[in-house]
């Protein structure tokens, strides 16, 4: 068939089948189909959606445009986390040496931050010689030989996704929940997974602003992943405020660390736990979530997880001295200013503007050319329901390493301030969430 033909039938509402999906994604790959018709069958997706049989084939032919990675000799479970993308997002790094330090394998190929969310990549790579382009070879050795390895995306991984998500990024059709799911599965299923925990964010600075939307983009995911013959669970989680007390890379790794020392803020803690435990129920090492949390508790009280995590950045090439002492390693920025804001209760806080504001210090990019500054970020002592008193200690810290008459500086404060809703504490209280955990789907 023509691929007009296909866009015409997907555009009336028919269900393609097995072989003209192929076929179509076999186009996309080889570049034969060009872009014009690539983004007719886009918006012909994103008006007609897909039938859960579509949906499965179409990111399976995703998955086998690249390489998919053959982990089959490694004798423990492989299970990864993909998480939707957050602000202060760093469980990845305590997480993964946990799960490796409890008896499962953590192949992880992550990405680097575009926008306000920061990438698990550029955080790795504040760590002084930390390397995350290895080959696959030595990938797969090091997920077997320390149970984790943690790399960024080659070219050769689901590179139809590259291209559809290109043109998606143009042609308005980024927001289709089927392009969602099957651009975000095709990467994980192309890891040679046994299992994924997915960490779908909800709120305002996440992708999914409600609770519905998460819900109908996991149910996807789980279809494609449960079609490919693997365990998916996914946890629905609270984005309506940063994630622990840090943005910026550096500054994400010192507070990883203290997760992986047995501290660390109680948000990050719980999502490592939490995530961690469900991993190990994938994984086969624990009988149910409640046995999981506890054996992930147990590697960061007792410096078994801290270990791996030493292992690994060591194999990776980077400064293992990082685990004993951060301060002295990772890069420092020039400035640290301060931040008070004006005394009450926070009530919320807008975790997307702080993102950005990070970025404008140089933590981020905003084009995929831009350089980052490991160094900068925000170290932010403010969180929904806390009361800020009157001459108290600074709320916000910047760290940067701009000129002090850069407008970009005063850009970056506008926004913090503007991020925080404050009350009067004469206001009865807000209810707040203890926990970020909103619901596991299993
Ligand atoms: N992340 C992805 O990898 N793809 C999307 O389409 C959205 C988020």
């Amino acid at each position: 068939m023509l691929p007009v033909q296909l866009i015409r039938k997907k555009r009336d509402g028919g269900a393609l089948d097995d072989a003209e999906i192929r076929a179509f994604m076999n186009g996309v790959t080889d570049g034969s189909i060009p872009d014009y018709q690539v983004a007719a069958m886009l918006m012909a997706i994103f008006f007609r959606g897909m039938t859960e049989a579509e949906l499965a084939t179409w990111a399976d032919a995703m998955t086998r445009s690249g390489d998919v990675i053959d982990l089959s000799r490694i004798a423990r479970a492989k299970i990864d986390k993909h998480s939707t993308g957050g602000v202060g997002d760093k469980i990845s790094i305590p997480l993964a040496p946990a799960v490796a330090a409890c008896g499962v394998a953590v192949p992880m190929v992550s990405g680097r931050g575009l926008g306000h969310t920061g990438g698990t990549l550029d955080k790795l790579e504040s760590i002084p010689g930390f390397r995350v382009d290895l080959p696959v070879e030595k990938f797969a050795e090091l997920t077997d030989t320390l149970g984790v390895c943690m790399i960024g995306q080659t070219a050769r991984i689901a590179p139809a996704d590259k291209r559809l998500y290109a043109l998606r990024d143009v042609t308005g059709t980024v927001e289709s929940l089927p392009l969602i799911a099957s651009s975000i599965m095709s990467k994980k299923l192309a890891e040679g997974i046994d299992g994924l925990v997915i960490d779908c964010k909800v709120g305002r600075g996440a992708f999914m602003k409600t609770i519905e939307a998460a819900r109908a983009l996991c149910a996807l995911m789980r279809v494609i992943g449960q079609r490919a013959g693997k365990r998916i669970t996914c946890v629905l989680t609270d984005m309506d405020a940063p994630i622990g007390r840090t943005i910026g890379n550096a500054l994400e790794i010192r507070e990883s660390i203290e997760v992986l020392r047995g501290g660390g803020p109680v948000d990050t803690r719980e999502l490592t736990s939490v995530l961690g435990g469900e991993m190990l129920v994938l994984g086969g090492v624990a009988k149910d979530a409640a046995e999981g949390r506890a054996k992930i508790d147990r590697s960061l009280a007792d410096g078994s997880a801290l270990e791996v995590f030493r292992k690994v950045v060591e194999a990776q090439g980077g400064d293992p001295r990082v685990c004993d002492s951060p301060g002295s390693v990772l890069a420092k920025p020039k400035h640290r200013d301060e931040l008070m804001l004006k005394p009450g209760r926070i009530v919320s806080i807008d975790s997307e503007a702080l993102g950005i504001a990070a970025l404008i210090l140089g933590a981020g990019r905003r084009t995929k050319e831009d350089s980052i500054d490991p160094s900068a970020g925000l170290v932010v002592d403010a969180y929904p329901g806390e009361i800020i008193e009157p001459g108290g200690p600074p709320s916000v810290m910047l760290h940067h390493s701009l000129d002090p008459k850069d407008g970009r500086l005063a850009e970056a404060r506008a926004m913090i301030e503007n991020a925080f809703v404050i009350e009067s504490t004469d206001n009865p209280a807000p209810a707040l969430r203890g926990s970020r955990i909103l619901e596991v789907i299993r």
